[in-house]
């Protein structure tokens, strides 16, 4: 099957499953213009799906925006750097159980099954290219090159997006239902430790999520902090663009080995997680955090083949110091190592108070620390600053006052990872977590209309039988 051929089919599959059909939800008016029903912020995997899920629940005002240039959304093809994905290749996502949307679909409509067998997992680049062929095929209404700054909710229970950037038609949208589908770190911020970004000059380090000019590191000493797959990525990347060192450090000491997520994709953790209690979620998380996603074999391997690889476990950093030639001096207990760059692959800080786009409401959102405590053997206080969410994906308020103004907040990105588990946060959740947001989406827009729905129900009076009894016979 070629490309156009799929095209088709795609279309067809989704007339079988009468895909589309009139709006239900009611418009509204504002005297300052068109009020959306929902504004998904974030074009990535999450943002496309939403879009499309919320498409299927026959909600069409709706509308995509993105930071990024068209067909750049994400991570894939800016600052990630491995490969291929980490996903096995066979688990299904965004396609929402279309076959003809799948990934493999797509895949094979251009180098056919043999194409599919030869692959492992998934190229990165293809991974991008897909998810341009899908908001193309869906025709899903994406506005590119506008960031959201700030939410204000109004009087009216509407919300006003700040917005900027080359694309936006104006300064402000308007907004029934807000989904902040913002990505990895969307729901906080990356980290970098104070003890480097106080003591070193920006020019000697790097965050990953950070554009890197790896040319400029040829023939480079290079060293990398952290033990998850973007560290060794990372240290691959650089040793491939001629680096002659690069040298990970890991705290542990040892390799983390398990990977929770690939338990859970097989057991019902993903799909069912919701339902478990905030004592299971809380459990279950803390766990997660304390194993840590490790490298995939292929990544590490391909790390580690390098002559200039070094792997340094048990070597917290204890300091880092600039030298006056301008280099960076790591102390760690086991000695001193000097470096040309330091790239730092340290995770993220979730917490919606480092949000710029919440900071009218961000005071009223509950956290997990505001709702429950944890035991001592799996306290965290990074849990604890999580949102704590519905289990449809919205903002809950800690007090009175903050319920209006968070009414049709959506968090759907990797701040949703304690309270719906795996979801935004990687594609083996999106398949049972997008449709659950979509279906949360449209349950609060219905009841938000409750009073109109039931006076429509009830006043409905359109015939539908025109059949009579007794029949009327002609004289004839
Ligand atoms: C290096 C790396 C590798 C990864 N590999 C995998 C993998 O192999 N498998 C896997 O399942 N997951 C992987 N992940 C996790 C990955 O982030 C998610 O699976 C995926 O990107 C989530 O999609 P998303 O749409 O939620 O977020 P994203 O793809 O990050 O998309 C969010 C979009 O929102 C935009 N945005 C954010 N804030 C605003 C704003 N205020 N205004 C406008 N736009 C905004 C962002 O720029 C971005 O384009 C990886 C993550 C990283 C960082």
């Amino acid at each position: 099957m070629s490309l156009e051929a799929l095209n088709k089919r795609v279309k067809t599959d989704l007339s079988y499953l009468a895909f589309g059909g009139p709006d239900w939800v009611r418009p509204v008016d504002h005297p300052n213009g068109h009020v959306y029903d929902v504004i998904i912020v974030g074009g990535g995997q999450s943002g496309l799906g939403t879009a499309f899920g919320l498409l299927r629940e026959r909600i069409s005002n709706i509308l995509v925006i993105d930071e990024n240039k068209e067909g750049l959304e994400g991570p894939w093809e800016t600052y990630a750097r491995m490969v291929t994905l980490r996903t096995p290749k066979q688990l299904t996502s965004i396609d929402q159980g279309i076959p003809s949307l799948t990934f493999r679909s797509w895949w094979e409509a251009q180098v056919g099954a043999e194409g599919w067998e030869a692959i492992d997992k998934i190229p990165r680049g293809d991974w991008m290219n897909y998810l341009r062929w899908y908001r193309q095929v869906l025709g899903l209404p994406v506005i590119n090159e506008v960031k959201l700054k700030l939410i204000e909710p109004t009087e009216e229970g509407i919300h006003r997006l700040h917005i900027e950037g080359a694309g936006a038609p104006s300064k402000t949208l308007l907004a029934r239902k807000v989904v902040l589908a913002t990505g990895i770190q969307g729901g906080g911020e990356w980290h970098v430790p104070t003890m480097i970004s106080e003591k070193c000059p920006r020019h000697l380090y790097a965050h990953t999520s950070e554009a890197i000019d790896f040319e400029a590191l040829k023939g480079k000493k290079v060293a990398v902090l952290g033990g998850g797959a973007s560290a060794f990525d990372n240290a691959n990347f650089a040793l491939t663009e001629g680096a002659t060192e690069a040298h990970v450090f890991l705290r542990r000491k040892e390799m983390p080995r398990i990977n929770p997520i690939r338990q859970m994709e097989s057991s019902g953790m993903i799909e069912h997680f919701h339902v478990l209690s905030d004592a299971d979620k809380y459990a279950a998380m803390s766990h997660f955090f304390k194993h840590n996603q490790p490298p995939t074999n292929d990544t590490f391997g391909r790390a580690s083949q390098w002559p200039g690889f070094h792997l340094h476990l048990a070597s917290p950093w204890l300091d880092v110091e600039a030298t006056s030639e301008g280099a960076a001096v790591v102390t760690t207990p086991q000695g001193k190592f000097t470096f040309d760059f330091l790239i730092i692959s340290t995770g993220l800080l979730t917490d919606p108070a480092l949000r710029p786009e919440l900071s009218l409401v961000e005071s009223h959102i509950a956290r997990w620390g505001d709702r429950y405590r944890a035991p001592e053997e799996v306290f965290n206080p990074v849990l604890d600053a999580h949102p704590y969410l519905s289990p449809g994906f919205a903002f809950l308020s800690r007090d009175e006052e903050g319920k209006k103004l968070l009414h049709g907040l959506f968090a759907f990105n990797y701040s949703a990872l304690i309270s719906c588990g795996l979801s935004a946060s990687a594609l083996s959740g999106m398949r049972f977590a997008i449709p659950r947001l979509a279906s949360a989406i449209a349950e609060e827009l219905f009841l938000d209309d409750r009073e109109k729905n039931l006076i429509d129900y009830f006043d409905y009076d359109e015939v539908e039988f025109v059949g009579e009894w007794p029949k009327v016979t002609s004289k004839l």
